[in-house]
């Protein structure tokens, strides 16, 4: 995002990430202080409502024409992220208003902590395609679907699971006797005792980031395994989408 855009669009949600800073001081007199840190913050971490640009880019994509989840409940995230390498990249992120600040917190504190994320690319860069945004090694959270065969709608579809570094930390379950694997080129990473880059493990900085802003790790569950997916339990969306309980 540019800066003019974000001057338009981020102030108004920027001070409410950023209070303090935000309300007493512009990002121009920020710079000139000593506190690095706060202009980094300020800056490179921030949200923003789903505004016209943004809503052009998910239209028809990750906000599918069937879409009955309310634009108003999304959120865009602006953040970054380095890679295994140390090499700091810019990393978009659309989720439910309601874990906004939560994955906003999540995501700078692995930053600041070099926690290894490849790439935070909105899906829609994969033209909302689950399978190659996976592949890539992509991590993201908002994608409108309806759990199969029910007018309900899914985690994703909701905005309130995130996946991280996807394609090494893949999902997995047996159906009929038949293991299903997504992404397929996720299979040597089914191997959990292995040791390989951009693995999360129950106990490392992502998974005790997201286990106490109260979400559960699909790693820990037992009909299935989802290494990359970290979710808001059922109990806690009854609240905030009664209707949309089973
Ligand atoms: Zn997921």
């Amino acid at each position: 995002m540019k800066a003019k855009e974000f001057l338009l669009t981020g102030l108004l949600t920027a001070s409410m990430s950023f209070g303090l800073v935000a309300c007493s001081q512009t990002p121009g007199t920020a710079a000139s202080t000593n506190n690095a840190e706060s202009t980094a913050k300020q800056e490179d971490f921030y949200i923003t409502e789903i505004t016209d640009d943004i809503f052009a880019r998910i239209k028809g994509k990750s906000f599918k024409d069937d879409c009955t989840l309310p634009r108003e409940d999304l959120r865009y995230l602006h953040v970054l992220h380095k890679d295994i390498d140390g090499k700091t990249h810019e990393g978009e992120m659309i989720v439910n208003k309601h874990i906004a600040e939560d994955v906003l917190d999540i995501l700078q504190e692995l930053y600041k902590n070099d926690y290894p994320i490849e790439k935070i690319r909105l899906i829609d860069e994969y033209d909302a395609d689950d399978q190659k945004s996976m592949e890539d090694n992509n991590s993201s959270c908002f994608n409108f679907r309806f759990i199969s065969h029910t007018t309900r709608i899914s985690n994703h579809g909701l905005g309130l699971a995130v996946d991280i570094n996807t394609l090494y930390n893949p999902y997995t379950k047996v159906v009929e006797g038949k293991r299903i694997i997504e992404p397929i080129t996720g299979e040597p990473y089914l191997d959990r005792e292995a040791s390989f880059d951009y693995k999360i493990e129950k106990g490392d900085l992502c998974y005790n980031l997201f286990i106490e802003h109260g979400f559960e790790w699909g790693g820990e569950w037992t009909d299935r395994k989802d290494y990359q997916h970290f979710a808001i339990p059922v109990s806690k969306i009854a609240e905030w989408y009664p209707n949309n309980v089973e």
